[in-house]
């Protein structure tokens, strides 16, 4: 069974980057609070899951971590938001990209279907998480987030990037305007779904955005399931009513 995806062995040597699953920390023997349609590591508050669960589940993901993990209050913006040294991790903070420099705490965006993008350059010790979904995707989140990394120290050529689990090209179905809206602001975006309707690609976006600004195309991995497809990932658009797994990143 794929449970945590550790995607730390030597993808992003000096951070600790991982994406969680349906499944949560079962290849460390625990198992999830959560239950039915939330089962068993949903991660998200405000979805319908019991408060009590889904704070388990965050405690576990904590001890996984080995620090306090950051959350944002997540809105379909382009706002990254730093994690300094004042951060309260009580206070709800409205932003789709934490960014820091800080090795005491881990970052985290919540998913089901949206684009989760792990960043981190270890060596200048800035690392950032990004929640990009389509409208955050055209709002260019992503390359904020880059920018805010390059503010604080990071160079582009020694960035790693992972783009998580999300729905893929082939099934992320969008009507036809949508499309070639998208596709007149980001050309990369544009796909079809296997019966030839319109679909948008926003990994292969990605991929482009972070190539434009400045990483090798070795240092971007992209190959984690699609969302639509692998039934251990919530998806919102498949269940309607589901859990989230996170993206999370921690300097080590
Ligand atoms: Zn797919």
């Amino acid at each position: 069974m794929r449970s945590l995806s550790e995607a730390s062995a030597g993808v992003i040597p000096g951070a600790r980057a991982i994406f969680t699953s349906r499944s949560g920390l079962s290849s460390v023997g625990k198992e999830g609070a959560s239950r039915d349609a939330f089962g068993d590591f949903n991660l998200g508050l405000h979805v319908g899951d019991e408060d009590a669960a889904v704070r388990e589940n965050r405690r576990l993901l904590s001890a996984y971590l080995g620090a306090p993990v950051a959350f944002v209050n997540q809105t379909h913006s382009a706002r990254v938001i730093e994690v300094g040294k004042d951060w309260d991790f009580s206070a709800v903070h409205d932003a789709d990209a934490l960014v820091t420099t800080r090795r005491d705490v881990a970052l985290a965006i919540m998913v089901a279907d949206c684009m989760p993008v792990l960043l981190a350059d270890t060596q200048a010790g800035v690392a950032a998480a990004v929640h990009a979904g389509r409208v955050g995707f055209l709002g260019e989140i992503l390359p904020a987030a880059v920018s805010e990394m390059l503010r604080r120290g990071a160079r582009p050529e020694n960035m790693r990037a992972l783009i998580g689990p999300s729905m893929c090209g082939s099934c992320y179905e969008v009507p036809q305007q949508m499309h070639d809206q998208a596709v007149a602001q980001v050309p990369q975006l544009t796909a079809r779904t296997a019966r030839g309707t319109h679909a948008l690609d926003l990994r292969a976006g990605a991929r482009a955005q972070l190539a434009a600004a400045g990483l090798a195309e070795s240092a971007i991995n992209d190959s984690y399931p699609c969302t639509g497809e692998d039934r251990d990932y919530f998806s919102y658009r498949r269940e309607n009513v589901t859990g989230r797994f996170v993206g999370a990143i921690r300097l080590l």
